[in-house]
């Protein structure tokens, strides 16, 4: 069976074309699923033989809500969707002033094991598809009613660690014919995967790359973030510098303040040590208190103190607002609660 929705304009025109049909009716397919039609019924401009056709060699993604939660405070939406083979995945809507933001998952699961998340307590259960990833922020403007003009990629899973399917989903979302979102309203966010940022680069797309560095030095990195151990800081930022020189597009670095281990003032200054002369923004994130580690996020006093050493030197740092807070909508906490909730 193919999974249908996974296939761009190219790949549809030529599966339509394989069914004798003309080349036009790959796009009237194209169309319908990026609308977030569920079966081949409701495509109304096809014929019922075609349809019946399409029926039996495709198939279309379809995830139902299995838990929906609401902000109060915020206005923000947390998902759990479950795909077709009962697992389940996060995906957050945020209202930012700058547009309705989607926080999307590329994996089940994750296997990258960084010591404070909960998305990977677990392990990494499967990839996602095109298709289900595309799947997140359609059906979530669908059910939501808001538009969605910003992208992050930075749910449950490591996105380079399942490039090929990302790649397609880029494809798909940035598509005229489809959701048409922009390359520059998109980011990436990775712990780190060395060759895979290469891989990246080569391609030169316009997207945001975030990088979840959480400590300067490799020692601190190694215990926190176990894929420091394959690439190191210095690895790392080689890779970074690279980026920068082949696309131009300035790096965004992903900081969770930790409680004694990552937010002294020495940790600063190594910081500001290693982003000489690369121009980077870093994102400053309290550290979200997850239930299974002992990891506990940083003071006010602390976070201040670490943001104002980077700005006297010249480096831009926000402190990220916690959105959610009261809905669990961060980091795979929702999709861990409802798993063991139903294991007992
Ligand atoms: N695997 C990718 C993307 C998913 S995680 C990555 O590692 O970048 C998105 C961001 O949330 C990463 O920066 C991650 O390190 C961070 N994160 C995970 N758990 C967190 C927690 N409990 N508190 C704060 N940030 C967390």
């Amino acid at each position: 069976m193919i999974d249908i929705k996974s296939l761009n304009l190219q790949e549809m025109t030529q599966l339509l074309r394989d069914m004798g049909e003309p080349a036009f009716r790959g796009k009237q397919v194209y169309t319908w699923l990026h609308k977030g039609v569920t079966s081949f019924e409701e495509m109304s401009n096809l014929s019922k033989p075609l349809r019946a056709k399409l029926q039996e060699q495709c198939y279309i993604t379809v995830p139902t809500v299995a838990r929906k939660q609401c902000s109060a405070q915020d206005g923000t939406v947390k998902y759990l969707w479950r795909l077709g083979d009962g697992n389940c995945i996060e995906t957050v809507l945020m209202r930012y002033h700058h547009g309705n933001t989607v926080c999307i998952s590329s994996q089940v699961g994750c296997r990258m094991g960084c010591a404070f998340c909960a998305s990977t307590i677990a392990g990494k259960v499967r990839d996602l598809t095109a298709s289900e990833i595309l799947d997140q922020v359609m059906f979530t403007q669908l059910d939501s009613g808001l538009p969605i003009s910003n992208i992050v990629l930075m749910g449950i899973g490591e996105p380079l660690d399942n490039l090929q399917n990302v790649l397609k989903f880029l494809e798909l979302v940035n598509s005229p014919d489809g959701l048409n979102i922009g390359m520059r309203h998109i980011s990436l966010s990775t712990c780190g995967v060395v060759p895979k940022i290469d891989e990246l680069a080569a391609l030169n797309l316009q997207l945001t790359l975030s990088v979840s560095l959480h400590a300067p030095d490799s020692e601190t990195r190694s215990r926190i973030m176990p894929v420091n151990k394959a690439y190191d800081v210095e690895e790392l930022f080689a890779a970074c510098h690279r980026y920068f020189q082949k696309t131009g597009r300035r790096i965004s670095f992903e900081y969770a303040m930790i409680d004694g281990v990552n937010d002294r003032e020495q940790d600063a200054k190594e910081l500001i040590r290693l982003l000489k002369g690369l121009q980077a923004h870093v994102n400053m994130i309290p550290l979200n208190h997850v239930e299974e580690s002992p990891l506990k996020p940083s003071s006010r006093q602390a976070v201040q103190r670490f943001q104002k050493l980077l700005e006297d030197a010249g480096i831009p740092a926000t402190v990220r607002r916690t959105l959610g807070g009261d809905i669990d909508a961060s980091c795979g906490q929702l999709r861990r609660k409802y798993t063991k909730e139903k294991n007992g």
